[in-house]
């Protein structure tokens, strides 16, 4: 049986900046993952030399961010693409009314114009709202707020909807008033022409990264951990656990004794989303250039309402869509033809005969993954911001919970899981240590190299 300092469940971000870290303070540290590769919720697919980004896209804002600073020290290449963030008008949008014509400049201007202003009263209205209000109950009452005649409400409504649902993957009624708090963007957002599995890649660089172990069951003492794989017990002084809160909560991942509070609480109140990423490449371009995104209001947008332009990051005419929430979820059991027919019938109601059949189609399915069960976590009703913090809190001294939904500020991102594999590696060592040490002076002190490690350069 091996035994090292540190064991790391999971090679996603947050593992891997755990696992890092942690070897470069000296650690001996392994890190056990259940896929055939490293990088989780990471993951990029590279094809007749196009690359797609089929997990994260983007850093939703790269001011202060370590993502942006890890980025920039790999060396990656980085497009500035803002609007991400479901923003309405930071960069040019053509936005489509409810009968399918292209909206004028002025009417765009106003409708984006009502968002902020409805944004503006929001955050008082969700500060005084009670435990176990849901983002619908705050939106509404925000929008009753406006006096603004049942039309101009409504396109505001389905905004809000969309919003929840491609910001969370997530029905606005199940969502909690507090779902959205943390979800700033300070400074442009970019996206990875190159993937940002280069990231990932990076991290991994010279760690001890096992693949193809799936963990079944991490059993702690007093004097350490012992985990259970497919291939053998491995045993630990410390464990990062850093899997998604779907495979926490399933029969499959067994922690024993049982997580205590409040741990046990908060994971009981997050849940994982339904959020799937639909990718169309066409013979031919026929949207505007300039235009970073297309938006469709009215019910016949209710699934398929906004479209990304990544043709400048890939060379080929290419639309980004998202199955999210209620739209993923129905359509989980779809065949990809069946999928893309729907999306594409909303194209055409907006662009006509214009719109040939995509040469090449792309989509997701996280929510059958059984190593991720959704894209990412949000916040049901009743539970509240403190909920991620809460779930991280050292158990025992040697257990450590860590990933994208035990960080409090903007969770749900590469960059939470960045914070909370920092914060893990921090709680274990005792001291503060500087996450820029992820990315400078790059080399590991690389321990026991035994049989079945995969050696991760870039
Ligand atoms: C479609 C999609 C779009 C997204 N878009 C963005 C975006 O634009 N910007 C952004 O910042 N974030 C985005 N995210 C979220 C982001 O990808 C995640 O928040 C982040 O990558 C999570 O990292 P993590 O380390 O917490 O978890 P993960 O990356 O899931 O890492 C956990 C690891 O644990 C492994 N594992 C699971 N079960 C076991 C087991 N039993 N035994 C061993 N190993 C196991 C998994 O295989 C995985 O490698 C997106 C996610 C998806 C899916």
């Amino acid at each position: 049986m091996d035994h090292f300092d540190t064991i790391v469940v999971g090679a996603g971000v947050a593992g891997l900046t755990a696992a890092r870290l942690l070897a470069k303070a000296g650690r001996r540290v392994v890190v056990l993952e259940a896929r055939d590769r490293a990088g989780g919720r990471v993951y990029t697919e590279r094809t007749d030399g196009l690359v797609t980004d089929l997990g994260a896209s983007w850093i939703h804002g790269i001011t202060d961010s370590p993502v942006a600073s890890a980025a920039e020290a790999f060396g990656m290449r980085m497009v500035e693409f803002t609007v991400g963030g479901y923003q309405p008008d930071s960069r040019p949008i053509a936005y489509y009314g409810p009968d399918g014509k292209r909206l004028s400049d002025s009417a765009a201007r106003r409708f984006a114009d009502d968002i902020h202003t409805l944004d503006a009263t929001l955050l008082d209205v969700v500060a005084e709202s009670a435990p176990d209000a849901s983002y619908r109950d705050v939106t509404e009452a925000a929008l009753a707020a406006q006096g603004w005649d049942e039309e101009r409400t409504q396109r505001v409504r389905e905004y809000l909807e969309h919003r929840s649902e491609e910001q969370y993957g997530a029905w606005i009624e199940d969502l909690a008033a507090h779902g959205l708090d943390d979800d700033s963007i300070e400074g442009d957002e970019v996206v990875f022409p190159d993937g940002y599995d280069v990231l990932t890649a990076q991290l991994a660089a010279g760690l001890e990264v096992r693949v193809q172990h799936v963990v079944s069951r991490v059993r702690r003492a007093a004097d350490g951990v012992t985990v259970t794989t497919d291939r053998g017990i491995f045993t630990a002084d410390t464990a990062v656990v850093t899997v998604p809160v779907g495979v926490l909560q399933s029969e499959d991942f067994v922690i024993e004794p049982p997580l205590p509070e409040p741990n046990a609480g908060a994971l009981s109140r997050l849940r994982m989303n339904a959020f799937e990423k639909v990718v169309l490449r066409f013979p031919t371009k026929f949207w505007d250039d300039g235009v970073y995104a297309i938006r469709q209001q009215g019910s016949e947008g209710r699934w398929w309402h906004s479209w990304y332009d990544l043709t400048p990051l890939h060379g080929t005419p290419t639309l980004l869509t998202f199955a999210a929430g209620p739209a993923a979820v129905e359509t989980r059991d779809w065949s990809e033809e069946r999928l893309v027919d729907s999306v594409l019938s909303q194209l055409r109601r907006l662009f006509g005969s214009a719109v040939a059949e995509p040469t090449r189609v792309h989509v997701t399915d996280w929510q059958g993954d059984p190593f991720a069960r959704g894209s990412y976590a949000y916040m049901t009703v009743g539970s509240t911001t403190m909920d991620h913090d809460a779930l991280a809190a050292p158990v025992d001294g040697v257990l450590h919970i860590a990933g994208e939904a035990t960080w409090t500020d903007d969770p749900a991102t590469v960059a939470a899981a960045m914070g909370s594999g920092h914060r893990a590696a921090s709680s274990i060592l005792g001291r503060p240590i500087a996450i820029d040490d992820l990315w400078v002076d790059g080399t590991l002190p690389v321990k026991g190299v035994a049989h079945g490690i995969r050696q991760f350069s870039p």
